[in-house]
């Protein structure tokens, strides 16, 4: 932490700032340049900058190390890597989770998970508590989203993926899901993240339409300090000016997230554009780019979809870009 004072600091807003660096657990180290007194503190990474920018004489706070540890890189250099049953997360293989933004019968997601089976996809995602703008689009099945999730997974031997928005329904969808999603508008739910933290499943954790890279790793620092290491990240597209897309999927998040931290990332071109003929080319990118995975929304008639039909793949586009993304591993040194 470096506290640029300013040219008119007094001699007690030096100490000031001095008495309070030290309170926080840091040694202080003064120097002087071009008028003003540089105060060098040096102590726990999880010093607020907030905690000083308010003090008399204070220009500037430069924070020199990141506010999450656990999350960090450095906390474990080789990168995190966790099986969910027979498939690991993290590892050489790319892992694609697909399926449909909702569960919305039977026929459909049976349809959906003999597609995933035929294709080598192991994971399947679908919605039953679904986060929506509006109150009046549909709010999902619920726990009967869920059991007709599970069923049709286990009938062809894939895992499940799905949302929880509500810490009160956690305990109830760890009787269906293998992977517990985390969804964008609740990236910031802390009390949800602090109860899931304690759940004893992986986490698909999804980054915020307008949260920072930064903010994203402190949210995954409340799971991983609160007890749950299996953490996967989702760049899912952030909320910018262009209106064209959905949602602007931020690619170069892909190689900061995983130069910043070591969990796995992956990348969610169907929500982070919007738009079918372009979740194709972004999600080879994505691969491309150094993702350790896709989620993918397909849907047997997206043109019936009860949501997000317009992003959702074709069965057959989902097969050609299978194809396209096992050509593409191997060139970035992974494998599909
Ligand atoms: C989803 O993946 O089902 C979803 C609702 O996406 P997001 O949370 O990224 O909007
Ligand atoms: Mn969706």
């Amino acid at each position: 932490m470096i506290v640029v004072m300013s040219e008119q600091a007094s001699a007690d807003d030096i100490q000031g700032v001095e008495t309070r660096l030290a309170e926080l657990g840091c040694s202080v180290h003064r120097s002087q340049s071009a008028g003003h007194v540089i105060l060098g503190g040096v102590g726990p990474s999880t010093v607020d900058s907030q905690d000083l920018t308010s003090l008399g004489g204070v220009r500037e706070v430069i924070r020199l190390s990141a506010p999450y540890k656990l999350a960090a890189r450095a906390f474990k250099p080789e990168g995190t890597r966790f099986d969910v049953g027979d498939v690991e997360i993290g590892g050489a293989e790319v892992v694609v989770m697909a399926g449909p933004c909702t569960v919305e019968n039977e026929e459909q997601v049976e349809s959906v998970a003999a597609l995933l089976a035929r294709l080598g996809v192991k994971i399947m995602r679908g919605g039953a508590f679904k986060p929506r703008t509006s109150p009046y689009s549909f709010q999902g099945h619920g726990e009967l989203g869920l059991k007709m999730l599970r069923t049709a997974a286990q009938r062809h031997g894939l895992l499940v993926v799905s949302e929880v928005m509500d810490a009160a329904h956690l305990d109830l969808a760890c009787d269906y899901v293998d992977i517990v999603q985390v969804g964008a508008r609740n990236m910031q739910n802390f009390s949800l993240l602090k109860a899931v933290a304690k759940a004893n499943k992986p986490v698909l954790l999804k980054r915020g339409p307008a949260a920072t890279i930064e903010e994203t790793l402190l949210s995954a620092e409340y799971l991983l300090s609160g007890g749950n290491p299996r953490i996967v990240l989702c760049e899912r597209g952030i909320r910018t000016f262009e209106t064209a897309t959905r949602n602007t999927l931020d690619l170069s998040a892909i190689p900061v997230l995983k130069a910043l931290s070591h969990l796995p990332v992956i990348a969610d071109p169907s929500h982070g554009t919007g738009r079918r003929e372009a979740v194709v080319p972004m999600a080879r990118a994505a691969i491309a780019a150094g993702a350790d995975g896709l989620l993918l929304e397909v849907h047997p008639k997206p043109e019936l979809a009860l949501c997000d039909g317009a992003q959702s793949l074709l069965p057959d586009q989902l097969d050609t870009l299978l194809t396209q993304l096992r050509a593409i591993a191997p060139i970035v040194d992974r494998r599909l």
